[in-house]
């Protein structure tokens, strides 16, 4: 995908980017070329498909919420998926990177300055022991961060009482959904909306949206070890 076609399509999700934000996205994706000889940070390299299966992945969630003014917490941000490119494309989104590996941390530390991004912030730990960030959140993103049980229980009690949980999935969301309707209503959460895509690649998406009506029970999360290998 150029990045005219780039353009397009986000537009498409409701985003018009300017010149600025472009140019930040293209050195988004030289910065993560360059770093990923050094560190694994994606099997993603080539300019094309960052932009597709990235950037424009990352954008999609945008076509059914609004992410303007919004306090966002992203789990397992790993190089910046989803919430740096969302941070890019808004910048009223006040994001927070959350990851457990410091040294990826270092490549975002490095993207956030050379775009002067003001709306970002990094949090180093495991995201089940983030207490701190509990009821904090308008919203919770996740990427390839974990099953869908496992970050419904770990992202519900970040959220705030009528905030939202977003994950992005490939193509198989129902067979997690299954898996997951037990913690879903343990956390006070529901199916609020979803959305099935095809990237123009022909590789296939779906975007679950949740909200949550309550408080989350104390209870959770449970510890990683528990929550792996107990479903409830
Ligand atoms: N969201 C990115 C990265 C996915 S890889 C993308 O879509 O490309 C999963 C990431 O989650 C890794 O960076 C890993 O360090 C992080 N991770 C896995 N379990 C975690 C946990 N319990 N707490 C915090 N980060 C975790």
């Amino acid at each position: 995908m150029t990045e005219a076609e780039f353009k397009e399509q986000a537009k498409l999700c409701g985003i018009e980017l300017s010149d600025k934000q472009l140019a930040s996205f293209a050195v988004y994706a030289s910065l993560l070329a360059e770093w990923n000889e050094k560190m694994n940070l994606t099997a993603i390299t080539e300019a094309p498909e960052v932009y597709e299966k990235h950037f424009l992945d990352c954008l999609v969630p945008a076509k059914k919420f609004s992410f303007e003014g919004k306090s966002l917490l992203d789990l397992g941000s790993g190089a910046g998926f989803p919430g740096m490119a969302i941070a890019i494309a808004f910048p009223n989104c006040k994001v927070s990177l959350l990851d457990s590996t410091e040294k990826k941390f270092s490549f975002l530390k490095e993207v956030k300055e050379k775009l002067g991004l003001e709306n970002v912030s990094f949090c180093l730990g495991r995201a089940e022991e983030f207490t701190q960030g509990r009821g904090k959140y308008d919203v919770v993103t996740a990427r390839g961060f974990a099953a869908l049980r496992v970050f419904v229980e770990v992202g519900a009690p970040l959220a705030k009482v009528g905030g939202t949980l977003i994950a992005l999935k490939g193509g198989k969301a129902d067979e997690e959904l299954a898996e997951a309707k037990g913690i879903i209503s343990k956390t006070s959460l529901t199916l609020s909306d979803r959305l099935s895509l095809t990237l123009p690649c022909g590789e296939k998406r779906e975007v679950l949206y949740f909200k949550k009506k309550e408080k989350t029970p104390g209870r959770f999360p449970r510890s990683w070890g528990e929550i792996k290998n107990h479903k409830i």
